[in-house]
């Protein structure tokens, strides 16, 4: 491939990325070679390699193949002339500023032209201590609402509007790829266009760790501190992150009581409910539960299908003449049950595929061209995984569960694990039954009801439930 063809797929890049991702993340990387189906590109900091390759390396995949090369991987090396560090360097000047005027300096940098760009100074976005670059398609518009995700979109909704502060923190928790970033880019963006007047900072727990390193070793404290209390809204993502990192914690735990003392949003999102990050400080996990804690669950079928059908619309704006054969959306919100990135991925290979054979997507081809990631999906839930986790939850003999003892601490978890059974497999009632001691179906029916009806007034078992079925899905 040579570098002026590099240069026009860029172009197509940029259409779809949007500018401010194309001149963070996209326009920094200097294509190396094409070898053995592999394309190098050079990158400034192995950070932006790492983060690249999460983010874009499917569509840059997909727009090489697109053009006519054949390319298996995406390689990333880290520039020889570039510093290695991965840490965000600040720089004196951007510190100083006044808020507004950082947000100017943020914008200019964002849009600045490409000829005079060294590789280093392509890491200057990031340096300029506003916000960690938003991801254009992370919108409200884009984001699919259903059952699992409604209260935390509800809440980003609200905290959006920018008005009084009114619960603080919001913090939404949640398993991997099920849109915690995207609802708070979505928070950012909504922000900045409703009340461009606030400064908004958005950044992950590692990278607010970066910061803050960095000021210690360069003895900016009070640089870092200023500017971290200046912000009206500060938005951490994957708080999880700084478990266990001591002196980071402490000074988020500063920043956070300072911030909420002057009645600042502040949002969070980590990976489970605050209670449960191991090795977060207990002044921290009960400051973060002070405010509205907010889970997304996991998706559910009709949550599946409509993001499949938003995300076939947003294709077909790039590949009009792609068709899609009916049942096929259907076929995968019902096989791949995991995260939505893992569903997203497996629509972009279709339609990068499809269009590079020219064909419909139908069954035929979704099997041939998703054959791994069906497989990795394919992974059940088995009755026994589930009685045991349930035992073990519950702190009794898997004998127990599955023997004729009729005692409420034995009989409640049995109707619990015959209820997960029913939800999380695909066994008959009879095969349920049977593998409980030999049961009848009727009474397993029961049990399902019992739960369900359980669920409803009782608390503690809806927890319980809950916590479960994460656990076994996880
Ligand atoms: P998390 O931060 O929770 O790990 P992300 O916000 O990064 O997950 O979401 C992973 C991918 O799935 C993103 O591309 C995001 O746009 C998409 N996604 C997740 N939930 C939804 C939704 N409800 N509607 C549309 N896209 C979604
Ligand atoms: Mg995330």
């Amino acid at each position: 491939m040579t570098q002026e063809k590099w240069g026009q797929l860029r172009q197509k890049l940029l259409k779809t990325v949007g500018q401010n991702n194309y001149s963070t993340w996209i326009e920094p990387l200097e294509f190396q070679e094409l070898h053995d189906g592999v394309a190098v590109f050079t990158v400034p900091t192995n950070f932006m390699g790492n983060y690249v390759s999460q983010n874009f390396a499917d569509l840059i995949l997909y727009e090489l193949n697109n053009s006519g090369e054949s390319v298996q991987r995406i390689a990333f090396r880290v520039a020889a002339n570039s510093p290695v560090r991965p840490v965000v360097p600040t720089t004196a000047a951007t510190a100083d500023k006044r808020p507004t005027e950082r947000k100017q300096a943020t914008q200019q940098t964002g849009t600045r032209s490409t000829d005079t760009r060294t590789s280093s100074s392509a890491f200057e976005p990031m340096d300029s201590l506003q916000a960690a670059p938003l991801d254009a398609r992370f919108t409200f518009d884009s984001f699919v609402v259903g059952k699992p995700n409604e209260l935390a979109h509800a809440a980003a909704r609200r905290v959006s509007e920018g008005g009084p502060v009114t619960f603080n923190p919001l913090v939404l928790y949640g398993g991997v790829g099920l849109g915690k970033t995207h609802l708070m880019h979505a928070i950012a963006w909504e922000l900045k266009s409703k009340r461009p007047d606030l400064n908004v900072l958005y950044l992950s727990a590692e990278q607010f760790m970066y910061r803050f390193v960095q000021a210690l070793r360069e003895r900016r404290m009070m640089d870092f501190k200023h500017l971290f209390r200046s912000v009206d809204v500060l938005m951490v993502d994957d708080v999880q992150f700084i478990a266990g990192k001591d002196s980071t914690q402490e000074e988020f735990f500063h920043t956070f009581n300072a911030l909420v003392d002057q009645n600042k949003q502040i949002i969070i999102s980590a990976d489970r409910a605050p209670g449960e990050i191991k090795d977060l400080e207990d002044r921290v996990k009960s400051r973060l539960q002070c405010g509205l804690v907010v889970d997304l669950h996991p998706t559910d079928y009709e949550l599946r299908l409509g993001i499949l059908q938003n995300k076939v619309q947003q294709h077909q704006a790039t590949y009009p003449d792609l068709k899609i054969t009916d049942g096929v959306l259907e076929f995968l919100a019902h096989r791949i049950s995991t995260n939505v990135r893992v569903l997203e991925g497996a629509l972009t290979r279709l339609f990068a595929f499809a269009s590079l054979v020219g064909r419909e997507i139908d069954m035929d081809l979704t099997q041939d061209c998703l054959a791994d990631v069906l497989r990795a999906s394919e992974r059940k839930i088995t009755v026994e995984e589930i009685q045991r986790k349930v035992s073990d939850y519950y702190n009794i003999r898997l004998s127990d569960i599955i023997g004729p003892k009729r005692l409420r601490s034995y009989a409640r978890p049995r109707q619990v694990a015959m209820y997960l059974c029913k939800q999380l497999t695909s066994r008959s009632l009879p095969e349920i039954g049977r593998r409980f001691g030999g049961r009848d179906h009727t009474t397993v029916m029961h049990g399902v009801k019992r739960i369900e009806e359980l669920k409803l007034t009782d608390g503690q078992i809806a927890e319980d439930v809950e916590m479960l079925r994460r656990a076994l899905e996880a």
